[in-house]
């Protein structure tokens, strides 16, 4: 580094340390910037990101922005010359407050301040906190801004809006050294940008309707160094995945010959999926997640979603026959949708034997095609992030929080309890919807539901195992079907056995009240077939892990 170089620093604030959670925007800037020959010796670009996780982060707002502040200033080396470091902050819904509040600290004492990132593409007039806003993809604006900066010579707009980039002349942060997948225990993986759907809540309703691919020499080059630093889990960036069959079906084949150990996640088309696409799909550990956002077309329409319901189920049957693991996710508080048609969506995706439901509050983001209709669709939301809706004319408030309920009692029901397997089986016995069967789950353990807002890992799926078993002791008790219960409890317990067994590789032992052969058999799909036809004959088995994944064994 040149003496006088000036420092930039590309940072952001993370909500957790997780993969999904990478600093991939601050990087994809600080690499623009690193490789911008007319910046060449006359800069010197690093990435610092901070996350509320960790230990020092202050949790009151005003101690977080000054330790904000104060740390950027450490690591820009000092406080000798405000002249010697700029600041690129990376925005988004979650982040935008606390970070232009820092920025106009370090604007106090003379550093510049430029943001970019969603949350300022959606609307860079708004945020004054900062020096310089830049709209849209910035690898070419950021560096040619910095350039002016420094050269003190051109007056820059304090709006900028990026022109697209050739992703074939972008560098990658990951073979630049920029990030490190190791540090974040996988990687957020860009395939491609911009979307073929202009759905009316998304970003990508006003963008461009192209979907820009990055070139095959640049994604083999990462996969590379994915199996170098044996990044065990990567999420694909890319909106729809398999828009293009022929390209998805290529990389697919190039992923399990470099990397067949790494899980990927992938979002998904349903209505685009074909056999020989999803016999792709079984060729590497992986997770495809699929919009869903309702199942009642109008809804759909209001949002310029297309759906093709037929479609829809038939690239799901493939998938699950395939043995494929998919989720789906819903959204409430859309244009159009009612409280019963909301249900009616949770009922509908989990007869599609999702492996998770996420359901999730719409937000009316500043930006987007929703954000200019909302007042006319009658939608209420949040005037600052995150924006969700309020209310609509079809959801009262008291609605909404109705929906909310639904949506921690799937959370912590079906998909921290793992409930697929036998999750329709129980409704069909009893004669619930799944929806009904959230809503009582949640009356009952409310601040359970509470509590247990995310996926839990395998020490937690235990503990919801007793409760789930509980609770659906109580219901046969209410329906006067206590006969079937011990099928039910064998059940439960024994594909939740098996899938913590998956998960950690260890032995479980297990008591059931059934043949543990026809406990797993297809027997086990129509429970009351099952306690009508089959005599009880209690057994002891070990689950454990072999070459070919979990199975069990039968022990004294
Ligand atoms: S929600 Fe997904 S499919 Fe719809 S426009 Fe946005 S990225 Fe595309």
């Amino acid at each position: 580094m040149a003496a006088s170089a000036v420092r930039v620093i590309c940072t952001t604030l993370l909500i957790e340390k997780s993969p999904q959670a990478l600093p991939l925007g601050a990087a994809c800037i600080a690499s623009a910037v690193k490789n911008c020959s007319e910046l060449a010796g006359a800069v010197d670009v690093s990435l610092k990101a901070f996350c509320l996780e960790d230990e020092e982060f202050p949790n009151e707002r005003n101690a977080a922005t000054k330790y904000i502040a104060e740390k950027l200033i450490e690591y820009a080396g000092g406080t000798e010359s405000s002249g010697n470091a700029i600041f690129c902050f990376s925005c988004f819904v979650w982040n935008i407050s606390l970070l232009e509040a820092s920025a106009k600290k370090l604007r106090e004492k003379g550093f510049v301040c430029i943001a970019g990132g969603p949350e300022i593409t959606a609307h860079p007039s708004f945020y004054k906190g900062f020096d310089y806003t830049v709209s849209g993809e910035g690898e070419i604006s950021v560096p040619q801004l910095i350039s002016q900066i420094i050269g003190k010579s051109e007056k820059s707009d304090k709006v900028i809006i990026s022109p697209i980039p050739d992703l074939s002349l972008i560098h990658s942060p990951y073979l630049g050294g920029i990030i490190d997948p190791s540090e974040y225990e996988g990687a957020l993986w860009e395939l491609a940008r911009g979307c073929p759907y202009k759905c009316a809540y998304c970003y990508e309703s006003k963008g461009q309707k192209t979907v820009r691919m990055f070139p095959m020499e640049r994604i083999k080059a990462e996969l590379d160094l994915f199996a170098k630093k044996k990044v065990p889990q990567v999420f694909v960036l890319d909106p729809t995945y398999n828009v293009n069959k022929k390209r998805a079906a290529e990389l697919l084949k190039l992923i399990a010959s470099k990397t067949p150990d790494t899980f990927y996640y992938f979002e998904a088309r349903a209505e685009l999926i074909d056999r020989e696409l999803a016999r792709e799909f079984t060729r590497i550990p992986c997770a495809l997640q699929i919009g869903l956002q309702s199942a009642n077309v109008d809804v759909l329409r209001l949002v310029n979603r297309p759906f093709d319901k037929k479609k829809f189920c038939h690239g799901l049957s493939i998938l699950n026959e395939e043995g494929v693991t998919f989720g789906l996710d819903l959204i409430y508080g859309l244009p159009g949708e009612t409280f019963g048609s909301f249900r009616d969506g949770i009922d509908f995706a989990i007869s599609q034997y999702p492996n998770n439901l996420e359901i999730f509050c719409l937000s009316v983001l500043p930006g987007t095609d929703l954000f200019d209709r909302a007042d006319g669709l009658g939608l209420i939301y949040e005037k600052e992030p995150p924006y969700h809706v309020i209310k609509t004319k079809e959801l009262s408030v008291d609605d909404m929080k109705r929906a909310e309920k639904l949506s921690k009692a799937c959370t912590c029901f079906y998909n921290s309890g793992r409930a697929v397997p036998w999750f329709n089986s129980v409704c069909r016995l009893l004669k619930f919807k799944p929806s009904k069967i959230f809503e009582l789950f949640y009356e009952k353990y409310t601040d359970f539901c509470q509590q247990l807002s995310s996926q839990c890992g395998h020490e937690n799926h235990e503990a919801i195992e007793k409760i789930q078993l509980d609770f659906l002791r109580e219901l046969c008790r209410s329906k006067n079907m206590q006969r079937y219960y011990p099928a039910l409890e064998d059940i439960v317990k024994f594909y939740g056995a098996i899938s913590r067994t998956t998960d950690t590789g260890k032995s479980e032992t297990l008591s059931l009240n059934y043949d543990a052969e026809y406990v797993a058999s297809d027997y086990a799909s129509d429970i009351r077939y099952f306690v009508e036809n089959l005599r009880p004959k209690k057994c002891r088995i070990q689950t454990f892990m072999n070459k070919s994944g979990v199975d069990f064994r039968y022990i004294k």
